[in-house]
């Protein structure tokens, strides 16, 4: 039986304290951090790597993203608590219960219908409310937009212009963008109705964004 033990938060803590010497700072992400079991999110037989600063492989071809990445990409997202957010790539579910320790109402998405069927169970069991979605999230959710924040984790070839149009004015878009082999980070904020402001972050790699907006499938 997979449980949380004074052990797991041990190495939980020890996680942090690695992520904040890499210059991780902003605190309630590392709070969430600390307080979210991902060895969970790991099938028993591998959960020794859940505290280790590394992606590791979820099955599907797919990966749990780095410590390290899903703190820097929560940061960028400079979350209010009241932000209703999409996350594009649901993958093992740890990003999104991140999320939900930040903000209420999560909407996540993700293509491939075997991870999303584990991840749905994995977070219902654990008592989460995400709203969880299955299908090609290159171009979002239209029905559910607007929001004030639009996560994506897996790497793009562009910035789709379909996710800025299901951003609110005020409304911020990270995303990394690149080819396969690396991507930058980058976060486009919505000024107006139509400005948008691009910044520019850390290269990372990523697995590719499928789809419609992102690679071919
Ligand atoms: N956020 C995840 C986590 O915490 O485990 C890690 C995400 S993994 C790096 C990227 C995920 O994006 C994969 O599960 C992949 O199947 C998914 N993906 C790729 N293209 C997608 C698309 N167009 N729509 C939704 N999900 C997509």
């Amino acid at each position: 039986m997979h449980a949380d033990t004074y052990r797991h938060r041990g190495l939980r803590r020890t996680l942090v304290e690695e992520l904040r010497r890499k210059g991780i700072r902003d605190e309630r992400v590392l709070t969430a951090l600390a307080t979210v079991p991902r060895h969970l999110f790991f099938e028993p037989a591998f959960e020794q790597h859940a505290y280790q600063d590394k992606a590791f492989p979820i099955g599907q071809g797919q990966t749990i993203s780095q410590p390290y990445t899903v703190a820097y990409q929560t940061a960028l997202l400079q979350l209010r608590p009241t932000d209703r957010v999409l996350e594009i790539g649901t993958g093992s579910g740890y990003q999104c219960a991140v999320l939900l320790q930040l903000v209420p109402e999560v909407f996540s998405i993700e293509y491939n219908q075997i991870l999303f069927e584990n991840t749905r169970r994995r977070l219902v069991g654990f008592g989460l409310r995400p709203h969880l979605y299955c299908g090609d999230g290159s171009v979002g959710l239209p029905g559910q937009a607007p929001f004030d924040k639009i996560l994506v984790t897996a790497g793009s070839p562009t910035i789709p212009r379909v996710l800025l149009r299901q951003l609110r004015v005020g409304g911020a878009l990270v995303i990394p963008v690149g080819d396969e082999h690396t991507q930058r980070m980058m976060r486009v904020v919505r000024e107006s109705e139509d400005e948008f402001v691009r910044e520019e972050f850390e290269d990372f790699r990523f697995v590719p964004l499928l789809g419609q907006a992102g690679w071919p499938k």
